[in-house]
């Protein structure tokens, strides 16, 4: 197996547009590293200059100690699984899965370990002699991760490998991957828009926004801090909300101004917001941030019901603050029976909650541990 190294890699396309726009990432030995971002963010693009089917228009690309920017795809070593599984339909599991093998001259018998091997590992078994189109589409994206298997590669790189398949057979594959890769001890690189499977797939996350690295961490260090106002807007379901204000310096510590209403704040490195007292800022508020009733810190606000949605064991409830400012969305138990037009009083927790520069994406994240960098 191999680490992966990205330094100061760029794609321009050939009408002009920069796809990727100098990324540094260092891929360890054995890592599952998942790269996330919105549709057009340059991740597919990262992940084809790593494959070689995509040249990269500057930078190096190291795959192990070795310089691979002119090694042809077949020569790097790696194997990459696609969203549209891309099995040849005349031939049967087996077939697709010996393929790559037969091309490259190996014994039949050692082919036929490897098959075995791996058929076994992804309970195809059963399903050696068939034709894709006999296969469900769980199975058959199981043949392409099995062809990709055979291969013993030094790298896996998945493009969005599951989202061809329902939610529930979803859930189950990313489970599956997740035990494939403990069972391969393989580098991979995954690919995907979605933020749970980056979540739960990821020994560590790299989030990409046009072009660019935003940060990179392991995935709970990306939840709990967000580098910037992208990040925090983009991990996280129903996502953060964001209330501008300014700072001030209140009479227990930093505080931030809502309009009228003073909110003392309490999260771990408030202390770093002294310099910004004055300063117009913008305050996070996950949904579970927001509280019924009084806060730790006695808050409570009167705010309006929009809306009301019951998930089973939780609920969301769109509101809005009598002070002003956007929509909220506020995550609480189901068994408090909250109506629309209500005016409830909604507490907000900032033991937990960011404050971020006043500004668009890059906005910086004012409450970070110091010790934190955007990547390793
Ligand atoms: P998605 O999830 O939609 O696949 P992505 O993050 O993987 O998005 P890329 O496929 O890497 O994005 O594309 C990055 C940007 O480069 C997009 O704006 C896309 O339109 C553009 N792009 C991709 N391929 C080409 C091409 N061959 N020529 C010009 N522009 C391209």
């Amino acid at each position: 197996m191999a680490s992966i190294e990205l330094r100061q890699l760029c794609k321009t396309y050939d009408n002009g547009f920069q796809a990727v726009r100098g990324i540094d990432l260092a891929i360890r030995d054995r890592e599952f590293m998942v790269l996330v971002g919105p549709s057009g963010c340059g991740k597919t693009t990262s992940l084809r200059m790593i494959a070689g089917l995509e040249e990269a228009t500057s930078g190096d690309l190291m795959i192990g100690d070795r310089r691979v920017n002119d090694v042809e795809p077949k020569d790097r070593d790696i194997a990459m699984v696609f969203q549209s599984y891309a099995l040849y339909p005349h031939m049967t599991v087996r077939e697709n899965m010996a393929f790559a093998l037969r091309l490259r001259n190996l014994a039949t018998a050692e082919i036929e370990r490897r098959v075995t091997e791996a058929s076994r590992m992804l309970t195809l078994d059963a399903l050696l002699d068939r034709l894709p189109k006999q296969l469900s589409g769980g199975q058959r994206q199981r043949v392409a991760l099995g062809r990709a298997v055979v291969r013993n590669p030094q790298a896996f790189l998945f493009d969005e490998p599951l989202s061809n398949l329902d939610a529930k057979l979803r859930g189950e594959m990313r489970s599956e991957l997740r035990a494939l890769h403990a069972r391969l001890q393989a580098t991979a690189v995954y690919v995907t828009h979605d933020q749970i499977e980056a979540m739960t797939l990821g020994d560590r996350i790299t989030v990409m926004n046009q072009g660019r690295i935003q940060q990179v961490a392991e995935p709970m260090t990306v939840y709990d801090w967000p580098w910037n106002r992208f990040v925090a807007a983009f991990i996280g379901t129903p996502a953060m909300n964001f209330l501008p204000g300014r700072l001030v310096a209140g009479t227990d510590g930093p505080a931030f101004l809502l309009n009228t209403i003073e909110l003392a704040l309490a999260m771990p490195h408030r202390d770093r917001l002294a310099s910004h007292s004055g300063s117009e800022a913008v305050l996070g508020l996950r949904p579970d941030h927001l509280i019924l009733g009084p806060g730790p810190r006695g808050s409570r606000l009167p705010a309006v019901v929009h809306q009301v949605e019951l998930m089973g064991d939780h609920q969301y409830i769109t509101l809005e603050l009598a002070v002003g400012g956007p929509r909220l969305t506020m995550k609480t138990d189901p068994h408090h029976r909250i109506r629309r037009e209500e005016v409830i009083d909604v507490g907000i927790d900032t033991t937990r909650a960011h404050v971020f520069e006043a500004g668009g994406d890059d906005a910086a994240n004012l409450t970070l541990p110091p010790t934190l960098t955007r990547q390793p």
